[in-house]
């Protein structure tokens, strides 16, 4: 039996869009998880670590919690801090173990029927799941299982994996996860809740990350260590790629559910998505962001009088531009914090209105300058383009760009919104054209052996690169099963993928 709260009831949800289902690759979920067992306030340290995560997805967030008796859930459209506000959540939400999601989509209608945490009451007992990352054959799988009579309730693929788990002939919850897991390929970091254990789940190569927390003797599951951080506990170790771990009564368990391959963790988990205060993979994000501007500086060097963060994502590696450089570096561009992030909203019309809202230039400080523009990287060159017009508007004499990152010529499909490849500016437009339809001085971008260097390599392995990078290189570490049948086999990617896989 479970408890449902929500904002809003399932009623009020528009039927799925049909092209929401066909259009598989373009259905992407970029989200931060949280689960934590053995706490007296399980829900309340959720939307704490919620809170911390929520960078990772501001359109949706849930909680669903298990008293020992019954599951309980609640999911709203919005922020984790005016969802989750108020009286104490762990009244509506009790538990001593509870798991939570923040989303953000970027295709596909806004509605409450795709925010997790999901739930259902199977044969083997309730299950919740919440998930980071996207699944490449969710659509396949979901033909064959729709196909075999199963019903689906939200266009999210992370449904594919509850329907996956309701089948499992095996005996253990836990088995019958690792059962479903065996059958999806892609990006993935999964935390569960069974009436007995807590569930966190990595993919075979750690594209996605998933981090265990401990504080005294209750154990977390975080995206991010920054979650850690705002409940105090500390760090026990990442979850490896293509482990699974359960924690229970009896403590923490830890299943290696698939054969040791290369770890390829996301490189733009330090080029963007990470808060800057968290250490993925041992390092600190901020550091390595302000190493991405340093070397910079030495690949890219610019003659201007002052150097300009675009805020808040270029900050970090315009400071290390700056110290290498000994150029002056200003808060040139204000951010307006009330307004989320640029693309979070789903229309290019919202998206074009939300950069204005978003950023104001601070002109006495550019007034009559060389202006240096550092962003972190350049998507589709919305933000950019505005930007330099924006500097230029404020009295620059001079107006030049430098991405943190190389060029973006790939689409994402592990659950980082990049758009198709025709939307890519690198992918479409070589250095001088970017540069013109910027409307800048001049455009530099960081070069692959850069990004690898700031994150401690020496050398990118070109047999195995050890990060997934195939939004600068096209080299992705699965098939993209669910991508290659709607292109027809058409995908040029695919010939590589296969080996690398
Ligand atoms: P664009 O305006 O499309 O070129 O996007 C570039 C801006 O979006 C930069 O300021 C980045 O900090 C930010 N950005 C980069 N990657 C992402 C992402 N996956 N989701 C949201 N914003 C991003």
């Amino acid at each position: 039996m479970i408890t449902t709260k929500t904002s809003q009831t399932r009623r009020d949800c528009p039927d799925i869009d049909p092209r929401e289902l066909t259009l598989s690759p373009k259905i992407r979920e970029e989200c931060g998880v949280f689960g934590v067992y053995g706490a007296d306030n399980a829900a309340a340290t959720t939307a704490l670590g919620l809170h911390a995560l929520q960078h990772r997805g501001q359109e949706a967030c849930g909680i669903a919690s298990f008293d020992g008796e019954k599951f309980h859930t609640e999911r709203h459209l919005g922020l984790v801090g005016d969802a989750f506000t108020g009286d104490d959540p762990s009244e509506r939400l009790p538990g001593h173990a509870a798991i939570g999601h923040n989303r953000y989509s970027t295709a596909g209608k806004t509605v409450l029927r795709n925010t997790q945490p999901l739930f259902a009451d199977l044969a083997a007992g309730g299950f919740a799941v919440a998930h980071n990352g996207h699944l490449t054959n969710a659509f396949q799988l979901r033909e064959q299982l729709v196909a075999d009579g199963a019903i689906f309730q939200s266009t999210s693929d992370t449904e594919v994996v509850v329907h996956l788990v309701a089948r499992s002939k095996r005996v253990q919850f836990v088995n019958k996860f690792i059962d479903a897991l065996r059958k999806i390929d892609g990006g993935f970091a999964f935390v569960g809740l069974t009436n007995k254990e807590l569930i966190g789940a990595r993919d075979r190569q750690g594209i996605r990350p998933l981090i265990i927390g401990k504080k005294d003797d209750t154990y977390m599951l975080a995206s991010e260590t920054c979650a850690l951080d705002m409940i105090d506990a500390e760090v026990f170790r990442e979850v490896e790629p293509g482990e699974v771990v359960v924690i229970n009564e009896s403590g923490i368990e830890f299943i290696r559910a698939f054969p040791k391959v290369p770890e390829r963790p996301c490189v733009f988990e330090f080029v963007y998505f990470a808060r800057p205060d968290s250490i993925v993979g041992g390092q600190s994000v901020y550091e390595v962001r302000k190493k991405m501007g340093q070397r910079l500086a030495q690949e890219v060097p610019a003659d201007v009088d002052v150097i300009i963060p675009v805020p808040d994502s270029g900050v970090p590696a315009a400071i290390g531009f700056a110290q290498e450089s000994g150029i002056p570096f200003e808060l040139g561009i204000i951010r307006n914090h009330y307004v989320g992030r640029t693309f979070i909203q789903p229309t290019q019309q919202i998206r074009d209105m939300g950069v204005r809202l978003k950023h104001s230039a601070n002109r006495k400080l550019i007034e009559g300058k060389r202006v240096l523009l550092v962003d972190d990287s350049i998507v589709r060159g919305t933000t950019s383009t505005k930007i330099v017009r924006m500097i230029r508007d404020a009295g620059a004499s001079e107006v030049h760009f430098r991405s943190a990152s190389p060029p973006i010529k790939h689409p994402d499909f592990y659950g980082v919104d990049m758009p198709n490849a025709e939307r890519l500016l690198a992918a479409n437009h070589d250095l001088e054209t970017m540069n013109q339809l910027l409307g800048s001085e001049s455009l530099g971008f960081l070069s692959i052996d850069g990004l690898y260097w700031a994150m401690g390599i020496e050398h990118r392995n070109a047999d195995f690169p050890q990060f997934s990078d195939h939004c600068f290189t096209g080299e992705y570490p699965t098939a993209l099963i669910d991508f290659d049948r709607k292109s027809n086999g058409q995908n040029p990617q695919m010939s590589l993928l296969v080996e690398v896989a």
